[in-house]
């Protein structure tokens, strides 16, 4: 199951409905958070009020956080990291968390022969490593947070990715696919992206889960002890000249899951490899009447990220980030409807959202509503 909490739905400038970036993404595994824009602790602890009002899961505890994953350095993406790892100390918190996100190639190298308190110059005002640096001075150290944090930044082109240690020190320099310490069945990996600093989006995998071992439709082949391990062991056996196959004892398992979230990024920009996910979420900043203004600032309009849905054969599209001149979301939705064909289902989110993956693969869309959530089935299971 992956279930995605969107909890700000605007660009940078935030409107009377919309606020800027912010998700939580809720797995079999623990949460992990996604670009958390500024107010994002706030919004974060108005979503879990809206769900205990409405009883049932998840509950979205904080201290099941794993991961936040960043998409680049602009505020409306990172501004709420800070205020929330503080109050997250406040409360008691003594969970390990690692913080991953990209960083310009000349920033990396410098991160390699200089560890984490580098000198920077002519980078970004928003580099990630210089925000790193800011928080770290701010107090965002496991001493004085008292749990255990982590970095992990990332330079796309390269492909390389560096893991920080509290005291500053470079750990390692790793590969770009991770999950935080002890999960097993998810893992992050960073998709490229195009924007105006150093960006990524990031997808996220779900693993299959093999059915379980109907053990009375084995009884007949009356197995020895020894056989019977040795069938377990390596999911096949002899006997008798005849070769019993393990899986064919086997109830029905579940399909790995994937999503993708863009982060900020032109279309095309976005490049999704491997299996086609079951959603993507992506940017759509602009309406096609301000196409120039998208190209100039690395941004997507809605059909441009129809366009990527297409080229990555995403099953389900939901559409995100929204300037403040977008007011009709149906134009929105109209203009992406335009490129996708008619089998690939498109939302246009407002904050609140959830849209959710269950085990089986079939995506709904849950919109807040007083006393619990309007659902619409947007994808049927995958089997
Ligand atoms: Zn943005
Ligand atoms: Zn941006």
């Amino acid at each position: 199951m992956l279930d995605l909490h969107v909890l700000g739905t605007s660009s940078a400038r935030p409107t009377t409905e919309r606020a800027v970036s912010g998700s939580v993404l809720s797995t079999t595994e623990g949460l992990v958070v996604m670009d958390p824009g500024e107010g994002f602790q706030e919004r974060f602890a108005a979503a879990r009020r809206h769900l205990r009002s409405v009883g049932g899961e998840p509950r979205l505890r904080p201290r099941r956080v794993g991961a936040v994953l960043l998409s680049h350095g602009h505020l409306d993406h990172t501004w709420g990291l800070l205020p929330w790892l503080q109050t997250s100390g406040l409360d008691g918190r003594t969970e390990p968390l690692e913080v991953a996100g990209p960083v310009a190639a000349s920033t990396f190298d410098r991160l390699l022969a200089d560890g984490c308190d580098a000198a920077l110059d002519g980078e970004e005002p928003s580099d990630l490593l210089r925000q790193v640096q800011q928080w770290r001075a701010l107090g965002a150290t496991s001493e004085r947070l008292g749990f255990p944090v982590r970095w992990r930044l990332g330079d796309m082109d390269g492909g390389r990715w560096a893991v920080i240690e509290d005291d500053g020190r470079l750990v390692d320099v790793v590969g770009a696919e991770w999950s935080p310490a002890g999960w097993a069945k998810v893992r992050f990996t960073p998709v490229a992206s195009s924007h105006s600093v150093a960006s990524c989006g990031w997808r996220v995998d779900h693993a299959a889960r093999q059915g379980k071992v109907d053990a009375t439709r084995l009884e007949p082949l009356r197995l020895t002890e020894d056989e019977r391990l040795l069938l377990f062991r390596q999911g096949h056996l002899e006997q008798g000249g005849e070769r019993i196959e393990l899986d064919r004892y086997r109830g029905p398992g579940t399909p790995s899951l994937s999503l993708v979230v863009s982060g900020d990024t032109a279309a095309p920009g976005l490049v999704v490899d491997g299996p086609a996910p079951d959603l993507l979420v992506h940017e759509a900043t602009f309406l096609d009447n301000e196409h120039e203004k998208a190209v100039a600032h690395l941004h997507s309009t809605s059909s441009g990220a129809a366009r990527t849905a297409v080229q990555s054969d995403a099953r389900v599209l939901a559409l995100t980030h929204f300037s403040a001149r977008v007011t009709d979301l149906s134009e929105v939705l109209q203009e992406a409807q335009a490129v996708l064909p008619e089998d690939v289902p498109c939302v246009a989110l407002v904050d609140g959202d959830r849209l959710r993956i269950d085990a089986h693969g079939a995506v709904e869309h849950h919109r807040r509503r007083d006393g619990g959530w309007t659902v619409t089935r947007l994808a049927e299971s995958r089997r």
